[in-house]
């Protein structure tokens, strides 16, 4: 064997929910995170019955076995970074709040899923206040889209200006930063993202790309930046890279099953 196929790769977690149509959850995550040169743990909090055109149905799993798993990883890999996605309600939440601040999982990309793109809720209403006191200030990236961002901060969120307003309120919130995404933002013709990390602004600018297969992107895209955290770079970077390989995974996306087709990871 070579050096190059030697070497070990960083390990990164994902604590998510479950996709049985494989294009979104664990299931991105842990295809993104393989992608960008991590090896990926997962944690799944819920298990979803869910394809390409929707979501079915959603079971969460009981919290001593989310504990147990989250426990597991920590007491023998060497986790370099964390990522949370569905985490379903506000028990789940406080339960990984505390993990989160047990095992000290830093750095933590938290992609704060609400919907899904079929219309079905992945977390439940109630526990947004939940996720906003207690798990937003332990992050240190958190990634809303703007329909997400508006639910935490009450904006309507419509302009790139108003994109940064909500930063500017989600950053106050706690976490070390904040990237809100611009990507269903209609009146605009480029996918434009807005990071804040409290002291400066930075736009990440890419081509709308006109496709209906988008399934899984905001997955896909938080477990990029954390793959790209756990080796090593800056948050910037991390996010540059992400945001370049979710435009590529978007733009190679697989037209297969009968709805929103997934990310195509490469
Ligand atoms: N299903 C699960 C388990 C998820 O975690 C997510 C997103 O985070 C989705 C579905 C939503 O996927 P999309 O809105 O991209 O269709």
């Amino acid at each position: 064997m070579t050096q190059r196929e030697h070497r070990i790769p960083p390990v990164a977690l994902t604590i998510a929910g479950s996709d049985s149509g494989g294009g979104a959850g664990i299931q991105a995550d842990i295809k993104a995170m393989q992608a960008n040169g991590v090896f990926a743990a997962s944690v799944i909090t819920a298990v979803t019955a869910q394809n390409t055109q929707a979501v079915t149905a959603a079971f969460e799993l009981p919290l001593e076995l989310i504990e147990a798993q989250i426990d597991a990883v920590w007491e023998d890999l060497p986790v370099a970074a964390t990522k949370t996605g569905m985490l379903s309600s506000a028990t789940i939440i406080e339960l990984v709040a505390r993990k989160v601040r047990q095992w000290r999982m830093q750095p933590l990309v938290v992609d704060p899923v609400m919907i899904s793109k079929s219309g079905y809720p992945l977390l439940k209403p109630d526990a947004i206040a939940t996720l906003r006191e207690q798990l937003l200030p332990l992050a240190t990236l958190v990634t809303p889209n703007a329909h997400e961002a508006a639910h935490l901060t009450g904006l309507p969120i419509e302009t790139v200006e108003d994109l940064y307003e909500a930063a500017r309120r989600i950053k106050a919130m706690g976490p070390q930063a904040v990237l809100v995404k611009g990507g269903h933002l209609s009146r605009e013709a480029e996918a434009v993202d807005v990071l804040y990390d409290g002291k400066r602004f930075e736009e990440f600018r890419a081509p709308r790309i006109d496709t209906p297969h988008t399934h899984g992107t905001g997955c896909t895209y938080a477990s990029a930046i954390a793959a790209n955290l756990a080796r090593g770079f800056s948050l910037s970077e991390s996010v540059r890279r992400a945001k370049r390989y979710v435009t590529e995974a978007i733009r190679y996306a697989l037209p297969i099953g009968h709805g929103h087709g997934p990310t195509h990871h490469f």
